[in-house]
């Protein structure tokens, strides 16, 4: 157990070592609803304090919005004590764009926003949205360029369909992804990416699980409006939340203890907007991992089990993401 006030877990290979549970920071860009750019940067600054040190984010978080406040949050903490990783390929307004060109112009633009001499961890947004090909052949030799430039630190991949990974990974040079990102497959009502861990293991690749909460699914407030799950799936975490509240338990405290149970991730990323949600997601995670008592386990266990049961139907259900071929 780390000297931090959350552990620490190796990513891969890369050397890095990302705090247990990291700052989402999609909600910087608002998506999930407006707060004051106040509210914002202080959440960040609370989760560097409580233990937090890996921040991701993305150009298409809020039209650019989500880089630009992380950025200026950031200038204040101290550079070789945070992880910082941003992404390329998938822009505002919905564009993806794979190319060498446009991505290195991406990781320029990125750390202009961002205020940063180098990214510690670039990530190619959504591969599923582009052709694999283009991302073997095109998209990770000009980020290995990068990389070579000290623009860049560590190289991954991000996106929905769990099988996108093995496609490249199988394809892409020895050593030329560092990790992957998948997300909305290691929470409460999906747990598809376990079976995948033992593959990115023998492949030496950092796991990165995101949405922890199912992009907000499994919160009290419910999911944005945007959010893409199927009708079936959003009604059954609709009722395992209201199930949860009655019984009064927190479905994301619940969400989130259960999936720190697995040790194989590096690190899992909750969205995070304001510094209370910081404050309560790290107070849970330390209950989680038993560093702190747990004095309401036998009530929260039991409404674990008896919300696992309303989710039962749903298990694995997923939506359609990118190319079909993909
Ligand atoms: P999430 O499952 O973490 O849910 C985020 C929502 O939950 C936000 O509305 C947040 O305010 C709310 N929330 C957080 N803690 C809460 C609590 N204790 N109680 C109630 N509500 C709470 O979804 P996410 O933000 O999509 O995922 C986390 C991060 O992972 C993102 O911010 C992003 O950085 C990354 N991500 C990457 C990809 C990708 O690369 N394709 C996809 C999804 C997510």
């Amino acid at each position: 157990m780390s000297e931090h006030n959350l552990p620490r877990r190796k990513l891969g290979s890369t050397g890095l070592q990302p705090s247990v549970l990291s700052f989402g920071a999609s909600p910087l860009g608002n998506i999930f609803g407006d707060l004051s750019e106040e509210v914002r940067i202080a959440a960040v600054h609370e989760a560097f304090k409580l233990g937090m040190n890996y921040f991701d984010t993305s150009p298409f978080y809020g039209d650019h919005k989500s880089e630009l406040v992380l950025g200026k949050a950031l200038t204040t903490l101290p550079r070789d004590q945070i992880i910082v990783a941003t992404k390329v390929g998938r822009f505002p307004g919905n564009v993806f764009d794979f190319s060498a060109e446009r991505v290195t112009r991406s990781v320029l633009e990125s750390l202009e926003r961002l205020q940063l001499s180098y990214i510690d961890v670039i990530q190619t947004h959504d591969i599923e949205f582009g052709s694999l090909d283009q991302v073997v052949t095109e998209t990770l030799p000009a980020l290995q360029k990068l990389k070579e430039q000290g623009l860049v630190r560590h190289i991954g991949i991000t996106g929905l369909p769990l099988k996108i990974y093995r496609t490249v990974l199988d394809r892409a040079a020895p050593g030329s992804v560092d990790l992957i990102l998948s997300y909305c497959h290691h929470c409460l009502n999906d747990k598809t990416l376990d079976a995948l861990i033992p593959y990115l293991q023998s492949k030496g690749v950092g796991i990165i699980n995101a949405s922890i909460l199912s992009m907000g699914q499994l919160t009290k407030q419910g999911p944005p409006d945007w959010h893409p799950a199927p009708t079936q799936l959003k009604e059954a975490t609709r009722k395992a939340a209201q199930h949860a509240e009655r019984r009064g338990v927190d479905i994301s405290k619940l969400a989130i203890m259960d999936a720190l149970q697995n040790r194989h991730i590096a690190t899992h990323l909750v969205g995070l907007a304001t510094p209370e949600q910081v404050r309560e997601n790290v107070a849970t995670a330390r209950q989680a991992l038993g560093l702190d008592p747990r004095p309401d386990q036998a009530l929260e266990d039991a409404v674990l089990a008896e919300v696992k049961e309303i989710l039962e139907p749903v298990q694995g259900m997923t939506w359609p993401s990118g190319r079909p071929e993909n």
